[in-house]
C-alpha cells in the first residue's frame, strides 16, 4: 500500500476492514480522476483532495466523510459523473460530494447583509452537516496554500474565509478549524495588523511562558494538597486574530490583555471543575469581574468551561480555564466530535437531531429577534448566483426591491427558473429569479397587495 494512503488510514478513528477499503477505494479513484491536473503551486491536484481528506480524518470524521473529502472535487473538476460516484460509492457519499460542489458556486459579497444571508444559507442548505465540514476542510487546505495564488485573488479569498467560513466553523464549535482559518486569512487581509500583533506576541514571550510554567507547577501542587488528584494541565496561546480584535478593543494596550497565554486544567467530572476553582481562589486572589461560568451558562456554540483570572503573587495575572476532558474535546471539535457521528454501526445519522441542532446554533445569534429565523426565511438566487434572503411568502416584487430600489421601480417582468412568470408570483427557496426591467416601467399601487417586505412597500407608496 502507498505510504500516503497508509498514513491517512492510520488517522481514522475506527478502522474496520470495511472502512479501510472504502478510503483506499476513494483514494485510488480520486488519484486516477485528477491524473495530470496541477494546482497553482505546480503540485499534482490530487494533493489538495488528499490534504482535505487528511484534515477530515484529523477532526475524527468517519470513513464516509473522509472518502467524500477525497472525492470532493471530482464532479466539478473531472469527467466523473454523479452516476459513477453513486454506483461506486453509494448515495450518501454522492450527497456529500454534490453538496460541497453546490456550496462552491455561491458567490461572496463584501457586504454584511449578503454575508449574513450566505452564512445562514450555508447552514440551512447543508441538511447533512458533513457537507459543511468537508467544505471547511477544503477551505483550510486552500488557505494553507494561498501564497501560490495571484495577490488580487488572495485578498478576495482570504476575506471570504474570514467573513464566511471561519465564523461558520466557530458556530459549529470547531475551534480547531476556526482558529486556523482566522489566523491564515488575517495574514492576508490585514498584513500590517498581522505583523504588529505577531511581533508584540513574540516580545517577552519566553519570559511570559516561563512565569506561566512556574505558576502551573504551584497550582498543581495546591490541587494535589487539597485532595484533587485526577487532572492534567497545559496552556494555550491565544489565536492571533482573536488577540488582535481584543488588542483593538483595549485601545492597543497589550498590558490589559491577560489571556495571551492561558493555563488549562482538565478534570474528570463537572463537580471537580467547581472544586478546583474553589481551591485556586482560596490560594490566589481572583480578579473581580473575570470569573465566568460557561458550564452553567454555555456560549452560543456550546462551549463550556470555567474561566478565572488570578493574581499569581509575582505581580502577574494569569487566566485559568477549567473544564472536563469531555468539554475540552467539545471545545476543540464541536459538532465534529458530536456523539451523533460516533455511534457504532449507525450509518443513518438522525437527520432530525442534526437539523434541530443547526437551527439551534444558527438562531442563537443575538442579532436575531426571531428564534426560528430559518423556517421563516427563504433564500433565492440571482442568475449570477448571488443569494437574496427574503421572508417566506415574498414575491418577485420583493426580490426586485431587495436587489435595488431602482430595479424594483423599473420592473416590467420576471423569469423564475428561466420561465416568464407573473411579477406577483410567490417565490420558493432555491429559485433563480431574473428581473426584467424597462426604462418606461413604473410601480403600480396594486403591487402593495403582493409585497411582503416593508422596504418594497415603502418604495411603491413613495411612487404613487
Ligand atoms: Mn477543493
Amino acid at each position: 500500500m502507498e505510504k500516503e494512503l497508509e498514513s491517512l488510514i492510520s488517522l481514522l478513528a475506527k478502522d474496520s476492514e470495511e472502512e479501510k477499503e472504502l478510503v483506499a477505494k476513494a483514494y485510488h479513484f480520486a488519484k486516477a480522476a485528477h491524473e495530470g491536473q496541477k494546482r497553482f503551486s505546480g503540485e499534482p491536484y490530487f494533493n489538495h483532495t488528499f490534504e482535505t481528506a487528511k484534515n477530515l480524518a484529523e477532526l475524527g470524521m468517519d470513513a464516509t466523510t473522509v472518502a467524500a473529502g477525497l472525492l470532493h472535487d471530482t464532479l466539478e473538476d473531472t469527467e466523473t459523473s454523479p452516476e459513477t460516484i453513486e454506483k461506486e460509492f453509494g448515495k450518501e457519499i454522492l450527497f456529500i460530494v454534490e453538496g460541497v460542489t453546490k456550496l462552491g458556486s455561491l458567490r461572496y459579497h463584501g457586504s454584511d447583509r449578503y454575508n449574513e444571508s450566505l452564512r445562514k444559507l450555508l447552514l440551512a442548505t447543508s441538511k447533512d452537516i458533513r457537507v459543511l465540514i468537508v467544505k471547511l476542510c477544503d477551505k483550510l487546505h486552500n488557505m494553507r496554500t494561498l501564497k501560490f495564488v495571484s495577490p488580487d485573488k488572495q485578498e478576495r479569498i482570504a476575506k471570504e474565509t474570514l467573513e464566511i467560513y471561519a465564523p461558520i466553523a466557530y458556530r459549529l464549535g470547531i475551534r480547531k478549524l476556526s482558529r486556523e482559518l482566522e489566523d491564515l486569512s488575517f495574514s492576508y487581509v490585514n498584513k500590517d495588523g498581522y505583523k504588529e500583533i505577531s511581533s508584540l506576541l513574540k516580545e517577552g514571550y519566553e519570559e511570559r511562558l516561563e512565569n506561566l510554567e512556574k505558576f502551573r507547577k504551584s497550582v498543581t501542587k495546591e490541587l494535589v494538597k487539597s485532595g484533587l488528584t485526577s487532572f492534567h494541565s497545559d496552556y494555550r496561546v491565544k489565536g492571533l486574530y482573536s488577540l488582535y480584535k481584543k488588542y483593538l478593543k483595549y485601545k492597543k494596550d497589550i498590558e490589559k490583555i491577560y489571556d495571551i497565554l492561558a493555563m488549562r486544567l482538565m478534570v474528570e467530572k463537572t463537580e471537580d471543575c467547581y472544586k478546583a476553582l474553589g481551591i485556586i481562589h482560596a490560594a490566589w486572589r481572583p480578579l473581580p469581574g473575570k470569573i465566568k461560568d460557561y458550564i452553567a451558562f454555555p456560549k452560543q456554540n456550546g462551549y463550556q468551561s470555567l474561566h478565572t483570572t488570578v493574581f499569581t503573587g509575582d505581580g502577574d495575572l494569569v487566566e485559568i480555564q477549567i473544564r472536563t476532558e469531555e468539554m475540552q474535546k467539545e471545545a476543540e471539535y464541536g459538532v465534529a466530535a458530536h456523539e451523533l457521528y460516533k455511534k457504532e454501526g449507525e450509518r443513518n445519522i438522525n437527520k432530525k437531531d442534526i437539523n434541530l441542532w443547526i437551527k439551534n446554533i444558527s438562531s442563537h445569534d443575538p442579532a436575531d429577534i426571531k428564534n426560528d429565523f430559518l423556517s421563516e426565511r427563504i433564500f433565492v438566487f440571482t442568475p449570477k448566483g448571488d443569494v437574496i434572503d427574503l421572508p417566506t411568502g415574498a414575491s418577485a416584487i420583493d426580490f426586485a426591491y431587495a436587489i435595488h430600489s431602482g430595479i424594483g421601480d423599473k420592473m416590467s417582468g420576471v423569469k423564475i427558473n428561466g420561465k416568464l412568470s407573473a411579477i406577483h408570483s410567490i417565490l420558493k427557496g432555491g429559485e433563480i429569479v431574473e428581473i426584467i426591467t424597462n426604462k418606461n416601467a413604473r410601480p403600480n399601487r396594486k403591487w402593495l397587495e403582493h409585497a411582503k417586505t416593508t422596504f418594497a412597500k415603502k418604495h411603491i407608496k413613495n411612487f404613487g
